[in-house]
């Protein structure tokens, strides 16, 4: 897919479509380039419109408040996944869309997403599209017991998963996931969880940060090590995973893959975002460019930053109720506390995040 290759230089508008975190994040890197940022959200006082010029509170199916908006910004980029892409289709007539929605529509359903993967030659968990209880029943006679059931599509933090074990009935399983289009993966027993974030520019560019292990607690994310304690060429093999990747999807911006160690050390992708991610928000604090930097500089069209750690990291997050330990987070010497200007502290919800600095090659085991 042809990439606009034009450049936007700092005193622009970058428009953000949604508002959370990702977003607000993104817009406080844009400022520090000099840019102004623009939100596209269907909420009220979202945590990016909190930090950003302007925002335009309107549903993501609303085409009249996405026209005003595209034309109102000199590039769109989008911090969340879940979104229709016909919508990105008309801004894109517009308005550069970077990363291409082309990247999205590859990315926000899981089979498309698997078949991606697996059409580079990169593996995966061995899947099955299913599409009722019967077809479900078939997919566990091939891929065996355990195995995870998922909504190919709004699926994220583990919501719309389901565990089905030796005795598990699969209608139930079905019913439990909410129906629509499925996916059977067959379970990992994984080593580890690591992810790889890699940004690429308008030119082909490509620079990645560290590999970093993942710790998730009921299926989100609570903490990441930077770097992953891996061996150096499992790491190499990380990167070169995501950067193929990135360059098969032409992508402009990041791109976030997740990864599992399966026994024996060989990596299996889990998942792409084609946005910035939560376990790269260590670099921030630890990275000459941190990864809302590098967004900033490939949705523009500028050269990528450096990338390199300075500080080894484990980023903590802060979820629900945690919040409330923002006193102690504070007076921590070495840590970088973070928070989501969220109103409401429900539980699970990310309110916040702790980044703790540790000397370089300090953290490996
Ligand atoms: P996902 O929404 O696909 O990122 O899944 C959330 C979490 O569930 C992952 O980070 C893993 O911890 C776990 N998980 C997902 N898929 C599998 C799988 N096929 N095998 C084992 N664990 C999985």
């Amino acid at each position: 897919m042809a990439q606009d290759d034009r450049i936007i230089a700092p005193g622009g508008t970058i428009g953000i479509v949604g508002g959370g975190q990702l977003g607000r994040m993104t817009a406080l890197a844009a400022a520090s380039l000099g840019y102004r940022c623009h939100i596209f959200c269907p909420e009220n006082d979202s945590p990016a419109a909190q930090v950003a010029a302007e925002a335009t509170v309107a549903p993501y199916e609303d085409t009249g408040a996405l026209d005003r908006f595209a034309a109102s910004v000199d590039v769109v980029t989008y911090e969340f996944e879940n979104l229709p892409t016909p919508s990105f289709a008309r801004m894109g007539a517009l308005v550069p869309v970077r990363p291409h929605w082309r990247c999205l529509e590859t990315t926000q359903d899981r089979v498309t997403e698997k078949d991606f993967v697996n059409a580079q030659g990169i593996p995966t968990a061995p899947y099955r599209a299913v599409d009722g209880p019967q077809a479900l029943a078939r997919a566990l006679e091939e891929l065996g017991r355990p195995a995870i059931l998922k909504t190919t599509r709004l699926g994220y933090d583990g919501k719309g998963q389901v565990a089905i074990r030796d005795g598990d009935d699969p209608a139930e399983a079905w019913e439990r996931m909410g129906g629509g289009a499925g996916i059977l993966e067959g379970f990992v027993a994984f080593e580890r969880e690591i992810s790889a974030i890699v940004a690429r520019g308008i030119d082909g560019t490509m620079a990645n940060f560290d590999i970093v292990w993942n710790e998730h607690r009921d299926h989100i994310l609570a903490a990441t090590h930077a770097p992953a304690p891996i061996p150096a060429a499992q790491a190499r093999e990380a990167m070169e995973i995501s950067r193929r990747l990135a360059e098969a999807l032409d992508l402009v911006g990041l791109l976030a893959v997740e990864m599992f160690v399966a026994p024996g050390g060989r990596l299996l992708v889990n998942e792409l975002a084609a946005r910035p991610h939560n376990s790269g928000h260590w670099t921030i604090d630890a990275c000459v460019s941190s990864q809302f930097e590098q967004l900033v500089r490939a949705v523009a069209g500028l050269p990528l930053g450096d990338p390199g750690r300075h500080s080894d990291a484990v980023m903590e997050n802060l979820l629900g109720d945690a919040i409330d330990a923002w006193p102690a987070l504070l007076a921590e010497p070495g840590t970088k506390l973070h928070l989501y200007g969220k109103a409401q502290a429900r539980p699970g919800r990310k309110m916040g995040h702790a980044t703790r600095l540790y000397p370089l090659d300090s953290t490996i085991a």
